[in-house]
């Protein structure tokens, strides 16, 4: 049995971990903060839209993230929620959502009426939009709790606020350490967000409001949360929200919905989303025969299936392995 020492427990770390296990390896998940989740992965929206973010991403951000609904789901059954997503645009912005709509595909006009029917709060609000049917959401916080409860009773230990752990009792280590990670190539991508709190609202799906300078995203959550986000800011800094970005990601919301600007504002977060050159992710094999999987950049919940698997794939291929993969899945399922 191969034993594998995974360093970090955000969204890469806990996919590649589950990986792992399912093919029958032993996984041990070393974490230096005090709890699962990460730096950027507890603060992501947990959007799945390949589709939406082709707009400004290369084509594999589509191939390699078309099928990670299906993962989450076949993974966590019962946390994905397929209800696509909703892009908006205000009249004066129309350009903009003609913009969008070429640059991206997968979707269909949806106009003042169809609008209404698909979220009813935001009826008049708004006479055109793009509705990505094939989309999907999760909370990601509940699905990064999910996925470590589902690890740990498949026998993967956890070792939190963890310094340097031997290397003696492992063959492999894979390196999740995000924006941490030695790694020259690698660049920040600072994102900051809010969670509101309204009763006010609802909505079933994310709901993206396109706007030259400020496009947002909301994204709802259960017992009228909604996370609002976020800002690309070219820089590794993850010091508090600034003024300037809380105000815009107000305005932002309110100019979505004007009951955004009675709800509470639960909590503002910033994260650094780790990033390469060409905003692509990467599985690397280093010279000391450590594995990265790094520079999930946007897309963190959107790839990492995709980049567990071919991180995974390095170090098993054979059918034995396979038949482990479907005996650990199912004794999972039994329990
Ligand atoms: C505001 C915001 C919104 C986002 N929205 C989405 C979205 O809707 N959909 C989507 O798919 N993606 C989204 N993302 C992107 C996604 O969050 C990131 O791509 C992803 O979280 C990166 O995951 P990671 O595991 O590589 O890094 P991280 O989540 O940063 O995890 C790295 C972990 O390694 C630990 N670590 C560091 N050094 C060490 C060490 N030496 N030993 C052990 N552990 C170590 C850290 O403490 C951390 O827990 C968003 C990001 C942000 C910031």
């Amino acid at each position: 049995m191969r034993r594998v020492l995974v360093k970090g427990a955000g969204v890469a770390g806990l996919t590649v971990a589950h990986e792992l296990a399912v093919r029958g390896a032993s996984v041990t998940v070393a974490e230096v903060r005090g709890q699962i989740g990460g730096n950027a992965s507890w603060l992501a929206g947990g959007m799945l839209a390949p589709w939406c973010e082709r707009e400004s991403a290369e084509e594999a951000v589509i191939t390699l993230g078309e099928n990670a609904a299906d993962w989450w789901e076949r993974t966590l059954p019962g946390l994905v929620s397929r209800a696509g997503t909703l892009v908006v645009a205000h009249a004066r912005d129309a350009f903009e959502l003609a913009r969008f709509a070429t640059r991206t595909r997968n979707h269909q006009t949806a106009d003042e009426k169809a609008i209404a029917a698909l979220e009813p709060d935001l009826a008049g609000r708004f006479r055109q939009g793009l509705l990505f049917a094939g989309e999907a959401h999760l909370d990601p916080r509940r699905a990064l709790e999910a996925l470590a409860g589902k690890l740990r009773a498949m026998g993967v230990v956890f070792l939190f606020e963890a310094g340097e752990v031997a290397l003696s009792g492992f063959d492999q280590v894979i390196d999740c350490t995000g924006i941490a990670r030695a790694d020259d190539d690698l660049r920040g991508m600072r994102g900051e967000m809010l969670i509101l709190r309204t009763q006010e609202v609802s909505l079933a799906r994310p709901v993206r409001l396109l706007h030259p300078r400020h496009p947002i995203y909301i994204v709802p959550r259960a017992d009228h949360h909604f996370m609002v986000g976020a800002t690309m800011i070219e820089s590794d800094h993850d010091g508090p929200i600034t003024a300037r970005s809380l105000m815009e990601l107000l305005n932002a919301a309110y100019a979505v919905h004007p009951a955004f600007g009675e709800a509470e504002i639960v909590e503002t977060g910033v994260g650094v989303r780790p990033a390469y050159p060409d905003n692509l992710p990467r599985v690397k094999r280093w010279g000391d025969g450590a594995i990265t999987i790094n520079g999930l950049y946007r897309h963190g919940f959107l790839l990492s299936p995709a980049m567990a698997d071919q991180a995974a794939g390095l170090l098993f291929n054979s059918s034995a392995d396979l038949e482990s993969e479907n005996e650990a899945d199912r004794q999972w399922r039994s329990a």
